[in-house]
């Protein structure tokens, strides 16, 4: 294996996780970068479509109702 076919493995393999990251859990729509969030609760990828914003913080649909408020 040359350097260069380990530098485009190592690419295509970083991009896949970043795109991992950047799945949004509820709606499973990959977020943009910069347009996403990450649930205070649960520490879930949300996007800014499906993401709760409460008292500042921000979490999944699902999060808010399991929390004592
Ligand atoms: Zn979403
Ligand atoms: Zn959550």
């Amino acid at each position: 294996m040359r350097n260069t076919d380990l530098l485009v493995w190592a690419e295509l393999e970083l991009n896949c996780q970043l795109a991992a990251n950047r799945t949004c859990a509820t709606c499973g729509k990959v977020a943009d970068i910069g347009y996403h969030i990450t649930c205070d609760h649960c520490g879930r990828p949300v996007c800014g479509v499906c993401a709760v914003q409460l008292d500042g913080c921000a979490f999944c649909p699902t999060c808010p109702r399991e929390l004592p408020f």
